[in-house]
C-alpha cells in the first residue's frame, strides 16, 4: 500500500467522495482497497494462454451464500443482470472493470459506488460450500485482482484453512487428469478432424471456462481461428442445422454404423437438412456463437445416441 500512501500525500485529502480513483494495477499489487468478501482464496488466478482455452479468469474467495459483497474500488455499475442463471455485477473503474459472480445484485446499472459499498449478496453455484468469483479486466485482458497478496512476492500471505487447501489440491489434480486424458495420440482415423486443429479441451469432466465449475464436456474443442472451413468428418446425411443459446449454430451429421457427428459454435453452415455430404466437404465456417469464449470448433461424437470420446475416432 506504500504507493497508495504516496499518492494520497501528493493529492492531499481534497479528493471528494465520488471522484473516480483509478490506480493502474501494477503487476504484483492487489487491485482496489477492499476485498469483496473476507474469505480465503479457494482457487487462484490461472489465466489461459489463449482465450478459448480452459483456465480460471479470476479468483474464488470462500463465502457462504448470502455474504454481503463489497465493491473493491469506487466506480460505476455497468452490469447487474442474470446470465445463464447466475447474477453478475460488473463495475467500471476507468479502463479497468471488476466482476463479481454469482451475486444477487442490490445495485442497478449506472449507479456510482464507493469502495466498500455493498453491491449484493453471494449466491450458490460457483464452488462447493460457496464462494465469490472475483475478476479484473482491462479491455479483453484478464488480470489478477489480488496480485501478489495471494501467497507470493512480498505481500501478506493469507494462510488457507486445511479444508480449502484440500479442495484446491483436489481441483488441481482433477484438472491435470482431465488435461492428460485429452493427450490421446491419435485415434482410429474413422473420422476426419473437421478443422485440422489440435484438441485444446478434452472430452470428459473439465472446469467450465464460462461457468467456472466442473462439468461434463460432451466433446472436444478443436483449435481453429474464426472463419476456418469446417469439413464433414465422414460421408453422411445432414440430420439437423439449428441454433440454440448454448451450442450456437449447431450441425448434426448422421453416418453409417449409428455414428453421428455434432459441430457447435459455428458462424453458420452452408448445408441443409437431408443433404448428403462427403468426407472433407466444407459444411460451414468456425465461429464463436453460443456459450463460447472465442473461436473454436466444439466437436461431439455419438454412437447410437451415446457420447463417446471423439479423440478415439480422429
Ligand atoms: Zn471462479
Ligand atoms: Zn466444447
Amino acid at each position: 500500500m506504500r504507493m497508495f500512501r504516496g499518492f494520497w500525500r501528493v493529492m492531499g485529502v481534497s479528493l471528494l467522495a465520488g471522484v473516480l480513483l483509478v490506480m493502474p494495477a501494477a503487476p504484483g499489487r492487489a487491485f482496489g482497497s477492499v476485498r469483496p468478501v473476507p474469505g480465503p482464496v479457494l482457487r487462484a488466478f490461472d489465466p489461459p494462454a489463449k482465450d478459448w482455452q480452459p483456465g480460471h479468469r479470476g479468483v474464488d474467495l470462500a463465502a457462504k451464500v448470502g455474504t454481503p459483497v463489497r465493491a473493491a474500488a469506487a466506480g460505476r455499475v455497468s452490469v447487474a443482470q442474470v446470465i445463464g442463471g447466475r447474477g453478475v455485477v460488473t463495475i467500471v473503474h476507468g479502463d479497468l472493470r471488476t466482476t463479481y459472480e454469482p451475486v444477487r445484485a442490490s445495485v442497478r446499472v449506472g449507479q456510482q459506488v464507493r469502495a466498500g459499498d455493498v453491491i449484493g449478496a453471494v449466491q450458490a453455484g460457483h464452488c462447493a460450500g460457496g464462494c465469490l468469483h472475483f475478476g479484473l479486466k482491462r479491455g479483453d485482458q484478464y488480470l489478477d485482482p489480488l496480485g501478489d497478496t495471494y501467497g507470493q512476492g512480498t505481500g501478506p500471505v493469507r494462510l488457507l484453512p486445511a479444508s480449502a487447501v484440500a479442495l484446491a489440491r483436489k481441483l488441481a489434480a482433477e484438472r491435470a487428469a482431465a488435461l492428460a486424458a485429452g493427450d490421446v495420440p491419435h485415434g482410429s482415423g474413422v473420422l476426419l478432424n473437421p478443422v485440422g486443429g489440435r484438441i485444446t479441451s478434452p472430452f470428459g469432466r473439465r472446469f467450465h471456462p464460462i461457468f467456472h465449475e466442473w462439468r461434463m464436456h460432451e466433446g472436444v474443442d478443436l483449435q481453429a481461428s474464426c472463419g476456418t472451413p469446417i469439413r464433414a468428418a465422414a460421408n453422411g446425411v445432414v440430420r439437423s442445422v439449428s441454433y440454440d443459446s448454448s451450442g450456437g449454430h449447431r450441425l448434426v451429421i448422421a453416418h453409417a454404423g449409428g455414428l453421428t457427428t455434432h459441430y457447435l459454435h459455428a458462424q453458420g453452415y452452408r448445408v441443409h437438412r437431408g443433404q448428403k455430404v462427403k468426407r472433407g466437404q466444407v459444411v460451414g465456417r468456425v465461429g464463436s456463437t453460443g456459450w463460447s469464449t472465442g473461436c473454436h470448433l466444439h466437436f461431439t461424437v455419438k454412437v447410437n445416441g451415446r457420447l463417446v470420446n471423439p479423440a478415439a475416432y480422429l
